[in-house]
């Protein structure tokens, strides 16, 4: 046990609220990743306002947050792991941004339920920039063609997501794909986990996604 597990969730968040605003003006939204959470947890974070979420798996989601729509109307749901198109009209209904868009396919099937759904919600393209085999996303160069192709098909692509190599310093990766936002003209940038939030702020990140310094750890990668 480190010292932090005995700290609560209010008081983790505050401290980590704080290194944010030290990092950068203005201080990227802080996305609260919920995922494997008890509903205990839930509460108490909901408790001192914070309302921007992430999950990474639709029906987990779903299980833990569809309930509590109504309670919390100010709710902001984004979906930050890997969707299967068979799962997309569900992820429409729920999520409020979907930051994972990482191939046509994908576009096609996102179009279509937002379309069905009568929700346009804001997309994410999710790049690999480490180019890692078993990453999802999209490699640097075949962003623009992605973006292109999710334009065409009516998406509202307002910006990247990138989940940088766990062995590699995260900054570089940060520099990437922020320069990769500024050449598309994308002004959204979700980067920024648990061990690198502060960094990836002063890379400019609007979005830092935290579950452990918010949480503690997880039994669970
Ligand atoms: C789990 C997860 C996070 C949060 O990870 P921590 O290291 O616990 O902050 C962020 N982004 C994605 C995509 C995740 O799956």
């Amino acid at each position: 046990m480190t010292d932090t597990d005995t700290l609560s969730i209010a008081k983790r968040r505050e401290a980590v609220l704080a290194e944010l605003s030290d990092a950068a003006s203005p201080a990227p939204q802080l996305v609260a990743v919920t995922k494997t959470q008890p509903d205990a947890a839930i509460d108490e974070i909901l408790a001192t306002g914070q309302r921007v979420f992430g999950e990474n798996r639709v029906q987990e989601a779903e299980a833990r947050w569809s309930g509590r729509r109504s309670a919390y109307p100010d709710l902001e749901l984004h979906l930050i792991g890997p969707l299967q198109t068979n799962k997309a009209e569900i992820a429409v209904r729920l999520f409020d941004v979907i930051e994972t868009l990482d191939r046509p396919k994908l576009a096609d099937a996102l179009a279509k339920a937002m379309e069905k759904v009568g929700r346009a919600l804001p997309v994410l393209i999710q790049v690999n920039t480490g180019e890692e085999p078993q990453k999802a996303g999209v490699a640097p160069h075949e962003l623009q063609q992605l973006l292109q192709y999710a334009r065409d098909k009516g998406l509202d692509v307002q910006g990247l997501m990138c989940i940088p190599p766990v062995d590699e310093p995260a900054g570089p990766h940060f520099a990437l794909l922020a320069k990769l936002a500024k050449e598309a003209g994308l002004s959204v940038l979700s980067m920024g986990m648990s061990s690198d939030y502060a960094t990836a702020a002063r890379f400019g990140s609007t979005h830092v996604r935290v579950g452990s310094a918010l949480f503690g750890p997880r039994d669970y990668p």
